[in-house]
């Protein structure tokens, strides 16, 4: 055989290799995408409000729509929206009258009836698949809140609740917040300590009672939480007890500061 030969040989056997390679790797994609086609087929995404079938994002176009996403202005404090803008950094009367533990809260969206159904599906429905588009839109919220942080705590559930549930909705979502902001998530260092009773249908001052010394950041975990920029990651604020509650322990606890960051929070219609 040629030189000229040779190399024409060896060429040839190259591009069938590299076709063969090319076949094999179309194999191996398709063979890989396999399980997930039939699961697909087996169980479409259902829109988590209207249950129509949707590709990917667990909400439709039109329940998007009715979402109300929580924008400026509003108090530089609390997060509640302004109906007029009073100009930056001006605080709600909320805020002044009975200024809370944390620093800052901010919320993507006003918690009512999609949101709602978001966070129950997320909470006992195992929508698990909910947790990356409700975390994206938490970042966006609290952009500012996760500048500013040094590591990211869940609001802890308590171990029995923890237990029936599976999993800790917050946790879900701090962890989605925390790999796209590069922020640590430390779900070990605040503990609930006493089980509470569901907020829902208390009144202000019975939330804030009931929530009282719920939390504590015990002396082994003091380390992790001292000197840090804290957000707390919740799904839901609504009289904001128990993130006050929550933020009340790791300050004990010599955090440096503490913001909230929740997916939703009630605000009441004037
Ligand atoms: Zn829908």
């Amino acid at each position: 055989m040629s030189g000229l030969d040779q190399q024409a040989s060896s060429h040839s056997s190259n591009r069938l290799r590299s076709r063969l390679f090319v076949a094999l790797s179309a194999c191996g994609t398709a063979l890989a995408s396999l399980p997930r086609i039939a699961l697909d087929i087996a169980l479409p995404t259902l829109c988590v409000s209207c249950r129509e079938p949707v590709a990917g994002e667990g909400v439709c176009a039109a329940c998007w729509a009715k979402l109300s996403f929580i924008a400026p202005p509003f108090c530089a404090r609390l997060g509640i929206p302004f109906v007029y803008d009073p100009g930056p950094g001006l605080l709600s009367m909320q805020a002044i009258a009975s200024p809370p533990a944390y620093q800052r809260a901010r919320a993507a969206v006003r918690y009512d009836d999609v949101a709602r159904t978001m966070v129950h599906a997320l909470k006992y429905q195992d929508r698990t698949d909910l947790a990356p588009t409700m975390g994206r839109w938490m970042a966006r919220a609290g952009q500012e809140l996760l500048g500013d942080a040094d590591a990211l705590i869940p609001v802890p559930l308590h171990w029995r609740r923890g237990w029936s549930r599976r999993y800790n909705q917050s946790g879900a979502l701090a962890r989605v917040i925390g790999k796209s902001s590069h922020l640590p998530v430390v779900g070990h260092a605040l503990h609930r300590v006493r089980p509470t009773q569901q907020q829902v249908g208390l009144s202000r001052s019975e939330r804030a009672l009931n929530v009282q010394g719920a939390f504590k950041v015990p002396p082994e975990n003091k380390s992790a939480v001292q000197g840090r920029r804290i957000v707390l990651i919740d799904d839901v604020l609504t009289s904001g007890a128990t993130v006050d509650a929550c933020a009340r322990a790791l300050l004990r606890a010599r955090a440096a500061s503490v913001d909230v960051l929740v997916f939703s929070r009630v605000v009441d219609t004037l």
